[in-house]
Order: C-alpha cells, then sequence, then structure tokens
C-alpha cells in the first residue's frame, strides 16, 4: 500500500492521538521494519507515523531505585551509558553484542521490544532484570498508562500484548541489590554482527555460596524470549556446586524448544544453551 499521510508528531500525547484516529504504522529507528517492508514480509499502513522527534521518550535515568530508559533510546546510547555501566553492567554487555555501530545508532530499546523476534538481544537482560513496559493511548482526550511486565509482553513471534492504539513510551526496573550479579551470552556465526543463534542471560545473588535471586532468560530457543522458570527454581537456594549446575543443564534442556532454521539447527542450538548455562553459572559465580 502507498503512504498517504507521513506524520512526525513531537510529544507523546500528538502520537497516541494520531494512533487512536485508525490504523497506523510507527516507525522509530527502521532497522527492522525498513528490511522487512522491502522484502514483502510486511506492507505499511497509509499512514505513517515518524516517532523519533518526540524528547520525552529519550533519556536514561535512575530516580527513588528505579531505572527508566525511553524508548527512544538507541542501543549506542546504552552502550555509552555510565549510569548503566556502573549498576546494570549486564545491559550495556547486551548492547555491546548488538549489531554494528551503524545499527546500533539507529535502532531503539522500544523498535527491539515491539518488533518481538525470539532474538531480540534486549529482551534478555531487561528478563533478568523484572522490567515493566510502559505503554501509552488517548482515551477520552488525554494520555492515559499502563505497565505491563515484560515477562508477560511477548505471545508469539512478532506479536506483543500491546494494542493497536498503543506507543511503548519507556521501560522500567528496580535498582538490583548490592548482592546482585549477572552475565549475557550471545553465539551466531559472526558473533556482533548477526542475529542470535542463541542468546542467555544469568543472574543471582550469591550469599555464602548459595543461589538467591536466580534469574535465567534465553533468546533465540522458543516461539519468544523465554524465562526459564524450571531452571530457575532448580537454582532457587542450592549451592553453587557442580551438582547444582549439571540438574541446571539438564531442566534448562528440558525447558527449550528450539526449531531448526537458516541460523542453527534446534539440536545445535539445544548444545549452545547447555555449553551457555555452564559459562554463565560459571560468571556469575565469579570464575
Ligand atoms: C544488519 C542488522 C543487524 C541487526 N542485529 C541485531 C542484533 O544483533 N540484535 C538484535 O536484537 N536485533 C538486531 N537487528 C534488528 C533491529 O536492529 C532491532 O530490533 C532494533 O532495535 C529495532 O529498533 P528500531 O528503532 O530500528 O525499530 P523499527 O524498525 O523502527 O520498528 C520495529 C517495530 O517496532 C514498532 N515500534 C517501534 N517503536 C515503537 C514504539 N515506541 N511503540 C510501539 N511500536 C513501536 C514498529 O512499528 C515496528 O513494528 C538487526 C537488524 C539489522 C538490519
Amino acid at each position: 500500500m502507498s503512504i498517504d499521510n507521513y506524520c512526525v508528531p513531537g510529544t507523546i500525547a500528538e502520537a497516541v492521538e494520531l494512533l487512536q484516529q485508525g490504523e497506523a504504522t510507527l516507525v522509530a529507528g527502521g532497522t527492522d521494519l525498513t528490511p522487512q517492508t522491502a522484502s514483502g514480509a510486511r506492507e505499511f499502513t497509509a499512514t505513517l507515523i515518524n516517532i523519533r522527534r518526540i524528547d520525552e521518550m529519550q533519556g536514561i535515568s535512575l530516580s527513588s531505585g528505579r531505572y527508566r530508559i525511553g524508548g527512544l533510546t538507541t542501543v549506542s546510547e546504552i552502550l555509552e551509558s555510565e549510569l548503566l555501566a556502573a549498576g546494570v553492567p549486564v545491559l550495556v554487555q547486551a548492547a555491546d553484542h548488538f549489531a554494528s555501530p551503524q545499527i546500533r545508532n539507529a535502532a531503539t530499546l522500544a523498535g527491539n521490544l515491539c518488533n518481538a523476534s525470539p532474538a531480540g538481544d534486549m529482551s534478555i537482560p531487561l528478563l533478568l532484570l523484572d522490567a515493566q513496559v510502559e505503554l501509552a493511548s488517548w482515551v477520552d482526550g488525554s494520555v492515559t498508562t499502563r505497565k505491563v511486565e515484560l515477562a508477560g509482553f511477548f505471545t508469539a513471534p512478532g506479536k506483543t500484548v500491546m494494542k493497536a492504539n498503543e506507543l511503548l513510551t519507556a521501560v522500567e526496573f528496580s535498582q538490583p541489590g548490592d548482592g546482585f550479579r549477572a552475565s549475557f551470552l550471545k553465539s551466531g556465526p559472526r558473533p556482533a554482527l548477526e542475529i542470535s543463534s542463541v542468546s542467555m542471560g544469568v543472574a543471582a545473588d550469591l550469599k555464602e555460596g548459595v543461589i538467591h535471586g536466580a534469574r535465567v532468560a534465553i533468546g533465540a530457543v522458543a516461539p519468544t524470549p523465554l524465562r526459564a522458570i524450571a531452571t530457575e527454581a532448580v537454582l532457587e537456594g542450592r549451592p553453587m556446586n557442580a551438582g547444582t549446575i549439571e540438574q541446571a543443564v539438564e531442566t534448562v534442556c528440558r525447558e527449550v524448544s528450539p526449531i531448526d532454521d537458516v541460523r542453527a539447527s534446534a539440536w545445535y542450538r539445544t548444545h549452545l544453551t547447555a555449553v551457555f548455562i555452564r559459562r554463565a553459572l560459571s560468571h556469575v559465580a565469579g570464575n
């Protein structure tokens, strides 16, 4: 379909009022949308809304123990953020494994989450942090927002719980405690330039060698980015030793449901899952 209306709102209110008027395509960095429309995998609607000029959706802050990252924050800005490097380095680690500098300069955090790829890299550290997304819409003449747990945001490849009239304005999460340690690992034929064959994040707080607050998130092994709840339960409250790690390996390999595709076979993805959980747990243990 040809684009009849091109809109460039300057505020969240303008953007959600436009979304309320009927079907529209949102574009932020365009690094997913452009290849999808160029290949014919997706069509533009008659209205295209470019949201890149909305200042309220920029910036990274920490206030009263909560981090807030504006939806339009680019992956480069996450990579260069001293605030995030000091408090949540696992997010910066994921940004460092993301594409090339050219793509990172355009790619936004909201675009990465809304594209809802099972291999989307930024969802993995955010799942470890129990992040929430803020969704805005236009109701009865004003902006209304709701918060949704990221763990419940993705529903299928390319699908989320977001409604057609909603805009993802920000991501929020609580400042982790002092003992929080996390690790992000990613594999692809050309690591940083490739969509992940498997990506994994593991986080825990080790108190006298015992695992607390275990979190395991995995990309590209299920229809959506996965919180490996059964594996977390195996780790929780257990000593970090060889027996616990082997039980985690067995459980996580049963918990994933990868597919064969052009990037990797299901067998290889399961193998990488086992390799990564051992490695990530070892990083978290400080080895
Ligand atoms: C060469 C290349 C390498 C890549 N490498 C990686 C990689 O290593 N890791 C990775 O995870 N991804 C990778 N990607 C995918 C892509 O760069 C990311 O998913 C990126 O973060 C998308 O952000 P964007 O701003 O460009 O989104 P866009 O393309 O502008 O939008 C993506 C989707 O989200 C919707 N959308 C955007 N913003 C909002 C919003 N605020 N509210 C509601 N809906 C919104 C759009 O309508 C569209 O459906 C790569 C892409 C390319 C082309």
